[in-house]
């Protein structure tokens, strides 16, 4: 069953009624731009075509009630149990219900008014392999609210709230992409972000293309320090550079012309990491045209490129997410390529063409499985609407 009938059906049993709305908000993958959102770059992402969908009436009480399907468990909160992260019980609030419990924390907390719901949701995106179930359930909540509180904001406006959510209430040191992608998404085309200014805009994805997700289901290990590791290099190479370049910000200032200039004066690793941010940046301005143009082949190129410069620059890669890229690479349709995400394990993400899609799914994973002993999942995706209501 589809996950819109699952959280009606649901909610019919809970509450003995019909709901009176259904949200949804889709999950998220990144195409280009890794790495470089806290370099002030740009992302490349798109709304993908599974969701979360949340059944959902005005409550009549003071109780929000949620009912999280895919766990068969409740959680309730009021206005006043909602700070403490705690039920009117006294009970903590169980993991799941801290994402809805959150956008309603930061949504009051932008003086936009909560209403309680009752509330029954499910989502076919995965849990934890970097496809942004959490954003979705964040961004589902916000527009459930929005339509309970009789009020709206543009879009990336509820994306910063979400944001903020799961920074302050949930605990989670994400960036916007995933929220930005969840609000913001277009069918068929991709979203370009510029991460300094926050502008953004939609560029066309060739038609005759389809996403495939594989995940090597290896979950990605405990890295942040290898993730802060980063984020210092980053910091360490921008003020350096600056005694060459004075005012730059970020590496997004600083040309591949400039980097290659000047690069021999850093250390050698923190000039790899550099390396991969300041061409990385120059691959997504180079991709804007590619796509406008629908040049399909040579932006599928840039993937690949990004795939070797995250594992051999970056070093975020790992022996399963090389495999599953190598074996995409060589199989027909298959356009580019890449890790997706952080690294460390997760997904990958393919570019494909459309009507070989379906072979290529059914011959990545079984020789991914051959190769690694480990089951894949993989996931056929087009690019769809942002959150809304249905
Ligand atoms: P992701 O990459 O999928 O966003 P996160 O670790 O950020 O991974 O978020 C996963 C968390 O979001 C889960 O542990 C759970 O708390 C919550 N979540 C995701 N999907 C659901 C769902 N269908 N029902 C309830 N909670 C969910
Ligand atoms: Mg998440």
């Amino acid at each position: 069953m589809n996950p819109s009938d699952t959280a009606i059906q649901a909610f019919q049993r809970r509450f003995s009624e019909q709901p009176r709305y259904l949200a949804r908000a889709p999950g998220r993958v990144n195409l280009l731009g890794e790495h470089v959102d806290y370099n002030d770059g740009f992302v490349m992402p798109i709304a993908i075509d599974r969701a979360t969908y949340i059944a959902f009436s005005p409550a009549g009480a003071d109780h929000t009630t949620l009912v999280a399907v895919d766990f068969n468990e409740t959680a309730q909160f009021t206005a006043e149990t909602l700070p403490d992260r705690k039920q009117p019980d006294g009970s903590p609030l169980p993991e799941w219900a801290l994402y809805p419990a959150g956008m309603a924390w930061a949504l009051d907390g932008a003086g936009l008014s909560t209403p309680a719901m009752q509330a029954a949701f499910a989502s076919d995106i995965p849990r934890g392999s970097g496809l942004s179930s959490s954003a979705s359930i964040e961004m589902a909540f916000g527009v459930a609210w929005s339509s309970l509180g009789n009020w709206s904001l543009p879009p990336m406006q509820l994306a910063r709230l979400g944001q903020k959510a799961e920074n302050h209430y949930v605990g989670v040191n994400c960036g916007i992409m995933d929220q930005f992608a969840c609000a913001c998404g277009e069918e068929g085309r991709l979203l370009l972000l510029d991460c300094r200014s926050l502008e953004y805009r939609s560029l066309p994805l060739p038609s005759d293309t389809l996403i495939v997700v594989a995940d090597t289901s290896v979950r990605r290990k405990l890295s942040s320090g290898g993730y802060n590791e980063r984020r210092a290099a980053c910091e360490q190479a921008v003020r350096r550079l600056a005694r060459d370049l004075p005012g730059i910000q970020a590496l997004r200032d600083v040309s591949v012309e400039s980097f290659n200039r000047l690069s021999r004066h850093l250390p050698v690793l923190v000039k790899k990491r550099a390396r991969h941010v300041v061409e990385e940046i120059e691959r997504t301005r180079q991709a804007i045209p590619l796509l406008e143009q629908g040049k399909t082949h040579e932006f599928g190129h840039l993937m690949n490129a990004c795939h070797t410069s995250l594992r051999d620059n970056y070093g975020v890669s790992t022996p399963e997410l090389d495999t599953m890229v190598e074996i995409a690479q060589s199989l027909p349709g298959c356009l580019g390529a890449r890790l997706t995400g952080a690294g460390f394990g997760g997904c990958t993400v393919n570019l494909v063409a459309r009507e070989q899609a379906e072979a290529f799914a059914r011959s990545l994973g079984p020789e991914y499985e051959w190769r690694t002993g480990l089951h894949p999942e993989i996931y056929i995706c087009q690019a769809s609407q942002g959150a809304g209501l249905l």
